[in-house]
């Protein structure tokens, strides 16, 4: 097989140019037909980057060769091969801004990527290269394939890593980290984890010596989990920026790509967020990719992906992520029940529950809805409401095995099957997931999640949490909150009770279908002008709200709303006050969440791994 040549050269980052050239193998006399991939696995959606390409030019030697697009494929792109010619160059700009800043950028292969329209497209050989500027440093997981040839520019202004061919699929899984000021820190003695920054400034470079501390320990629980790993070596690849529109990660085999703000790690009110995005990202090396649904594992990029399986894909990360960051020692025992709490709400207070399924989240996953009336259409709920789904499956294991079972005897043989491999996909379908259940616990998990995934459940499932012990209320005060901003949670607090997500300034960002302010007619877009009589601010909102709850009622809450050229005052029958949500334990019932967040005994750990 001949192998595809790809070089990008990253130094024209700062104006958010990335250069590509493509060296493609052709048949002579031919029509070849190339494309850009379409459906991306790590957003669950057809987001390619078609739309982000320029200059693009298709050239056999001297000689510029003539493209059309396909009218009915807009990625795919063809071209006339003369006799004669066996091999044709490729090169386009791609316009990437979401990644990158003047100091640092990520490459993510897919927005680079142009090849042959293929049916296996993802096994294809593929060699690449990345120029970056001389003074900035680059990690990529490439490196796990062998030691790159690094070479400089004759003007010294540019130097080119070319790493080992591998597989397209391989390529596009391998992002790199580039940046001004770089580093890389290696996390656990043996070499296996290592985390690589890239920051605005080089002071954010050298990162805390508890966050490496705990990201060896979170290395340590993690594979305790899953038994066996299926990478050679792993690498957090971490842009600290003010700079990065969105903060967020993304899921590779033996690396993940995570955008921080720039004191991400410094301040610890942002570690603690944070840290669970390290810890969800890296769950996934398991949960996702070396293990994932059939329906996520097309032979190219064209096929759309089946997303109704990731409630367990993106459902039981969210699980796994916080109960490993409490064993790990990076969260505290109280923080995660407190995190169970506003999830546990959020998920009571989706409205959009009464007519779609838990399943269909996932099914739909390509579809972005906007802000308003967002509660109502429902999004990406797979993560959240798989969260509580498998406390679930997790406390009904645990009681009824006597805590001799958890989900952790299912993690173990589904996601690691005890042989530590290189990166390969393993597919599974729902029925290998309820048969290991079974494994683990004879019941009926088919039905199980028939009522609680597939089919549409309008309550939201609180048995996990009712069996671990507590029960979700809603107080009037609220507790701990050592992470969330004050505003965040007073703001969730009127969400739970009044029904209106507050934007800035009193605007309304959404408003709870069949809650009260959507029985007054309150709408998203509208604004609180005022509270009663006094201007529009949070604290009076609040007052409002605590002055007609419980024995004070009977006067409804008063506002005047303003939208577009209308003015008008609304009363609102709601006496219900704040209402903070909160796990609170119930008495006599033994504490499940003790042992599932109980540390894993790691000795003899080694000798598996
Ligand atoms: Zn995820």
């Amino acid at each position: 097989m001949r192998v595809i040549q790809i070089l990008v050269d990253l130094t024209d980052t700062p104006r958010g140019l990335f250069h590509v050239d493509v060296q493609l193998p052709v048949r002579p006399d031919s029509t070849a037909t190339f494309t850009t991939p379409l459906w991306i696995q790590e957003s669950h959606r057809d987001n390619g980057p078609i739309s982000s390409i320029a200059g693009l030019f298709f050239s056999a030697g001297e000689r510029t060769l003539p493209w059309r697009r396909n009218p009915k494929a807009v990625s795919e792109y063809l071209v006339d091969i003369p006799a004669g010619v066996d091999t044709i160059s490729a090169t386009f700009d791609a316009i990437v801004t979401r990644f990158l800043t003047r100091r640092l950028t990520f490459l993510s292969w897919e927005n680079a990527l142009l090849y042959p329209a293929h049916r296996d497209v993802r096994k294809l050989a593929i060699q690449a290269s990345i120029t970056i500027p001389p003074t900035w440093g680059l990690s990529t997981s490439l490196e796990n394939l062998g030691t790159p040839a690094v070479t400089h520019s004759a003007d010294g202004g540019a130097k080119t890593f070319s790493y080992l061919p591998c597989s397209v699929e391989r390529l596009e899984d391998s992002p790199a980290l580039a940046g001004l000021y770089h580093s890389e820190h290696q996390v656990t003695s043996d070499g296996r984890h290592i985390l690589c920054l890239a920051a605005d400034t080089e002071e954010y470079t050298s990162p805390p010596q508890e966050v490496l501390g705990g990201l060896a320990r979170l290395a340590e629980q993690t594979q305790a989990v899953f038994g066996a790993r299926h990478y050679d070596r792993y690498r957090w690849l971490v842009a600290l920026s003010e700079h990065i529109p969105q903060h967020g990660g993304g899921e590779h085999h033996d690396s993940t790509q995570i955008m921080m703000p720039l004191k991400g790690f410094a301040d610890p009110k942002e570690r603690g967020n944070y840290v669970q995005v390290l810890s969800h990202e890296y769950v996934h090396s398991w949960n996702g990719k070396y293990r994932r649904p059939a329906g996520h594992c097309p032979s190219d990029f064209a096929t759309p992906l089946d997303g109704r399986l990731l409630w367990v894909y993106e459902g039981l990360s969210m699980y796994y992520q916080d109960v490993l960051c409490v064993r790990s020692g990076l969260r505290t025992p109280d923080g995660y029940r407190e995190e169970v709490a506003t999830i546990a709400a959020w998920v009571e207070g989706r409205a959009g529950k009464a007519w779609r399924s838990l399943e269909d989240t996932g099914a739909g996953s390509s579809l972005r809805v906007g802000t308003a009336w967002s509660n109502w259409m429902r999004g990406l709920d797979y993560y959240e409401e798989g969260l509580v789904l498998w406390l679930d499956v997790d406390t009904l294991i645990r009681s009824r095995s006597d805590n001799k079972r958890s989900l952790d005897d299912f993690a173990k043989p589904f996601f690691g099957r005890e042989i530590t491999t290189s990166p390969v996909v393993v597919p599974y379908t729902l029925g290998d997931v309820v048969s290991a259940l079974n494994e683990v616990m004879p019941y009926d998990w088919q039905g199980f999640f028939q009522a609680k995934a597939l089919d549409v459940a309008p309550q939201a499932d609180l048995d996990g949490i009712e069996r671990a012990g507590y029960r979700l209320v809603y107080c009037d005060q609220p507790e701990g909150t050592e992470l969330r901003e004050p505003e965040r949670v007073t703001k969730s607090a009127i969400w739970h009770g009044l029904g209106i997500a507050l934007g800035d300034e009193g605007v309304l960002a959404d408003v709870r279908r069949y809650g009260p302010a959507d029985r007054a007619g309150l709408a998203p877009r509208q604004k609180i002008a005022k509270v009663g009589d006094s201007e529009f601010s949070l604290e009076n909102l609040v007052e409002e709200i605590r002055s007609k709850s419980g024995d004070g009622g009977g006067d409804p809450v008063r506002l005047t709303m303003v939208h577009e050229d209308d003015e008008w005052v609304v009363e609102i029958d709601y006496h219900g006050g704040m209402r903070f949500p909160r796990l609170v334990r119930q008495d006599g019932k033994p504490d499940l969440f003790q042992g599932i967040l109980e540390k894993r005994d790691v000795a003899g750990m080694a000798e598996v791994l």
